[in-house]
């Protein structure tokens, strides 16, 4: 699998409910998993690898596999709060990182387990930032758009800057 790029279109379009977990299901949980470390990410969603179904691979530890949770139709049911300004990224916006306003500090997410079980996490940790950030990946939002207009035109100058210099590499 490779990770599609900001502005890739497919980022703006919205994920569709997983209706039965099959085989197919199963094997493109794993194949997202295998991508989000082999790019050294802490989340991915199906979106930002051309898929548009409701799945979401997060692992906040980035590596051994003991913090990998696999989300189906992750649904955020609650939340409250204001989390802290800080950095985002995202692996189809790689080398750019910038502070998202408004995320809230605790959600409350449900979902289901590749067994089809109805899951539930409660979080006020960093935990809760990635999946408000995944989870708006199945709605076609990326986090820029969450930016304030100063930074987003920020952004629009330093994208074009990190393109150049990795065409430059090429
Ligand atoms: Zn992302």
């Amino acid at each position: 699998m490779e990770v599609k790029i900001y502005p890739d279109n497919i980022l703006r379009e919205k994920a569709e409910n997983v209706k039965e977990i099959d085989d197919n299901i199963i094997k493109i949980l794993n194949e997202m998993k295998e991508t989000m470390y082999r790019y050294k990410g802490i989340g991915l969603a199906a979106e930002q690898v051309g898929i548009l179904k409701k799945l979401v691979v997060i692992d906040t530890k980035m590596g051994n596999g003991s913090e990998l949770i696999e989300l189906i139709n992750p649904e955020i049911i609650a939340s409250e709060g204001i989390y802290d300004e800080h950095d985002e990224g995202c692996l189809s916006i790689p080398g750019y990182y910038g502070v998202v306003k408004n995320r809230k500090k605790y959600v409350k997410v449900k979902y289901l387990d590749k067994n089809g079980n109805e899951q539930i996490i409660e979080t006020d940790e960093f935990l809760s930032v990635v999946l408000q950030h995944e989870i708006d990946h199945l709605n076609g939002i990326v986090f820029i758009d969450r930016m304030s207009r100063i930074r987003r035109t920020l952004f629009k100058k330093q994208w074009k800057k990190i393109k150049a210099k990795e065409a430059a590499k090429q």
